[in-house]
């Protein structure tokens, strides 16, 4: 009988110009290999965060629910689609695949609806991209949010440029950060960023580790046929560095179009594979909480947390909504439509107006994403774009 194939991800860059691209050392896998020189700058926004605190107010006029009384308390704030990676599930190839930068919220923008927000209810905010890094002002803005009595602020990275801004974060009143970390093995992580960035990101997780922002939250999107062999190795990791390992199942938002349940490693595979070797206790969790957290029953330090979903979907309790970098509201991850809220800051219309839309399109929050039914369609917007 015929061996089938290994599984394809990710495409051939379409730019010769722009990249430093080989094949793959290793033919296991095959994907498009593209090397991002690091060193040179990527195109950004250039202004910088204007005013502190101008606007700044804990006021909290009414809270914001959807019809199904879900309360929204956590926002996740995407400040721009570029990124230094090209991870295969996440990013194409495809160099030439970002917004313009007027087509960008501007700092102020930001900041007004980050005040909109605070003052219905919002106390959690995460800052994403595209890598939130890249763009300077992130500090001012971290101190604006801090500023407005943001309760929970904290950053999701793939750590290349952590290690030398670790301490401004800190400094600026960040509280918790998320480091992406695909593998622990250089040449399957090059195969999986197409960087070259192993030991920066290695460099940003140990800076971060000695500080208060330990335990770190690590991430791992796992995909058959590029990581799911580590899932032991991470858990090794996680208790020898002593910090929170996280397994994230594969959505179907990668910008290559390649998801399939095939490629996507169940959580409840991951649970039994490291509770097989290191027997594993469920941490009580809030409900509206993504993960599910587990310690090591022979008490070592470190957790794991399983992000499912796809699996085991938790949309029931879901308290998140979504800005896009270039401004618009997302209900969902998986949202077919967004609104724009970029048009109604350029239009002029005072924030009142903006807190009675909010609230009309907050009510229409999807119930629950439709990954699992027949005839899903996967959004025109991809996680680079979304902000994971
Ligand atoms: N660049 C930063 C990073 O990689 O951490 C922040 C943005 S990234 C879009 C946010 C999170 O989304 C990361 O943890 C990343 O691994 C995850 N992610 C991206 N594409 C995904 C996909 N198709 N399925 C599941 N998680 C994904
Ligand atoms: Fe960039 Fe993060 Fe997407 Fe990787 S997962 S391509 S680091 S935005």
């Amino acid at each position: 009988m015929e061996t089938p194939g290994p599984p394809v991800l990710g495409k051939e860059p379409v730019s010769r110009k722009s990249a430093d691209f080989r094949r793959e050392p290793d033919s296991n896998v095959r994907i498009g290999f593209f090397y991002f020189d690091t060193r040179r700058t990527p195109r950004r926004n250039r202004e910088e965060v204007s005013g502190n605190g101008e606007r700044a107010s804990n006021t909290v006029t009414m809270s914001l629910f959807d019809k199904f009384a879900r309360q929204i308390t956590d926002l996740r704030i995407s400040v721009t689609d570029r990124c230094n990676f090209r991870c295969v599930y996440c990013r194409s190839a495809d160099p030439e695949n970002y917004r313009e930068h007027d087509e960008i919220l501007s700092w102020p923008e930001l900041q007004r609806l980050a005040h909109i927000f605070v003052g219905v209810g919002i106390g959690k905010v995460r800052l994403t991209g595209g890598e939130p890094l890249v763009r300077p002002g992130l500090e001012q803005y971290v101190r604006y949010l801090k500023s407005l009595g943001v309760h929970d602020l904290s950053m999701t990275t793939n750590g290349h440029l952590l290690a030398e801004r670790c301490d401004a974060l800190l400094e600026a009143g960040l509280h918790r950060i998320n480091i992406s970390l695909d593998s622990l093995d250089p040449i399957k992580f090059e195969k999986i960023t197409r960087t070259s960035s192993y030991d920066t990101v290695m460099r940003g997780i140990d800076k971060a580790q000695a500080t208060r922002f330990a335990p770190v939250k690590v991430n791992a999107v796992l995909v058959r046929g590029f990581n799911e062999d580590e899932v032991e190795a991470f858990a090794a990791f996680a208790r020898e560095r002593a910090l929170i390992m996280r397994f994230i199942e594969f959505m179907p938002l990668d910008a290559d179009r390649h998801w399939s349940r095939e490629l996507m490693v169940p959580a409840a595979e991951v649970y039994e594979r490291i509770h097989a070797q290191w027997p594993l206790e469920q941490i009580p969790n809030e409900k509206s909480e993504t993960a599910r957290k587990y310690r090591f029953a022979d008490g070592a330090p470190g957790e794991i947390g399983l992000i499912a979903p796809v699996t085991q979907a938790f949309c029931g309790a879901c308290s998140r909504i979504r800005l896009t970098a270039d401004g618009k509201l997302r209900t969902c991850l998986f949202s077919k439509d967004d609104y724009d809220l970029r048009a109604l800051l350029r239009a002029g219309i005072p924030d009142e107006q903006i807190v009675e839309r909010l609230r009309s399109v907050v009510n229409e929050k999807e119930a629950g994403h439709r990954i699992n039914e027949p005839g899903f369609v996967p959004p025109s917007r991809t996680m680079v774009f979304i902000g994971g």
